[in-house]
């Protein structure tokens, strides 16, 4: 068996720890005699795997007690649709910070349900900055303010914590919940997709403040209204069982790693080594503000786009995959989320300097 570095954006690697951990218990889950994606999700055992993964997610980004922590389906995508089918609370109109791709996705399904002020937009750099806070026109009456805290395709990240006053501010955070601390009070909710940094695909998680929810607009499908979920402790519908459990033991894994903070200083150290080589030539490109570089997904490109393919196949045979960039971007993109090893970045690096050194 030969495991390689796996560089995509999603679904992304997962530590290899968990995937033995999960083989190990694959027919026989804890002596149950079952798998656990044979289980009933109301039988004891899935009901204490449940709440061990919320406990330790709660433990791990010291989620305050009143937050509701929901394991539901439907994605990221869904969430664009149910963050205001749930938030609007009777009002019209929602503030969105326009950062790239997965803004834009957020906006297009947000005007479906209300009003969208676009209350700061990059797209003048072509999306390769974040908006500076003091330039966003926010509307004191709007429901809640939306941004994406990890534009995943453009490689921009906030790293400061928006101040959006009396009104809720929401956070797609699928590609960098779990890389790091994050400061959960000052958001109203946040949500993410599982299978960039948490675990497989299946598993979408729901952080929202409890005075938020129960004022879902009534054509809001019961199985996506927060409060009826919250009531129900995620299982109104049959929650995605086996990914939750999968997420689960990546929470154990966080927790041996020494949690956020830990995680935090390791994908710092990890990132460097990418952006600082990235810095000192010019045969590579590296787009994005310096300040708003994320941590977790690094787009590139070589100066000379005909090597792109040279540079795939040669990355491929030293067994670094996946690190074509999105279609709507171009070039190449390495996705280094808590899972991939500093190893991989070095033999990344290493693999980049050979072929600057040979068609440079
Ligand atoms: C991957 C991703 C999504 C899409 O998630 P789905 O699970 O496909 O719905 C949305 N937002 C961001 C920031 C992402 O990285």
């Amino acid at each position: 068996m030969t495991r390689v570095f796996n560089f995509s954006a999603g679904p992304a690697a997962l530590p290899e720890p968990v995937l033995r951990k999960a083989a190990e218990e694959m027919l026989d889950w804890h002596d149950s005699g079952m798998s656990v994606m044979e289980m009933s999700h109301r039988g004891k055992e899935f009901i204490a795997i449940h709440a061990e993964a919320e406990s330790l997610l709660r433990e791990l980004l010291a989620v305050p007690a009143n937050y509701k922590v929901l394991f539901l389906q439907g994605g990221a995508i869904g969430q664009n649709a149910f963050v205001p089918m749930n938030l609007l609370r009777g009002k019209s109109s929602a503030d969105y910070v326009n950062t790239g791709e997965w803004s834009k996705k957020s906006i297009k399904e947000a005007k479906k349900y209300c009003t969208v002020n676009v209350a700061a937009t990059a797209e003048a750099s072509q999306f390769t900055q974040v908006p500076k806070q003091a330039a966003w026109k926010l509307d004191p009456n709007a429901a809640y303010v939306h941004i994406c805290s990890n534009e995943t395709i453009g490689g921009v990240e906030y790293h400061w914590t928006p101040d959006s006053g009396d009104v809720p501010l929401v956070a797609d955070m699928s590609s960098n919940l779990m890389s790091r601390p994050v400061e959960v009070s000052r958001y109203g909710l946040i949500y993410a997709g599982a299978q960039k940094n948490i675990g497989p695909a299946g598993v979408t998680i729901v952080i929202v403040r409890d005075d938020l929810i129960g004022n879902a607009a009534s054509f809001t499908p019961s199985a996506f209204d927060y409060k009826q979920q919250a009531d129900n402790d995620s299982m109104l519908n049959t929650p995605p069982t086996y990914a939750i459990y999968i997420a689960g033991l990546v929470f154990q894994w966080l927790k041996a790693q020494g949690g956020l903070t830990a995680m935090e200083a390791h994908n710092r150290a990890k990132a460097a080594l990418l952006y600082d080589y990235l810095d000192a030539t010019s045969f590579y490109t590296s787009p994005v503000a310096r300040e708003d570089r994320s941590l977790m997904n690094v787009p590139f490109k070589l100066r000379d786009e005909s090597l792109d393919e040279a540079f795939l196949k040669g990355a491929q045979a030293r067994k670094m995959l996946q690190l074509k960039g999105h279609r709507s971007v171009g070039g190449m993109r390495a996705s280094i989320y808590n899972a991939m090893p500093v190893e991989g970045v070095k033999a990344l690096v290493a693999y980049m300097k050979e072929f600057e050194a040979s068609h440079g």
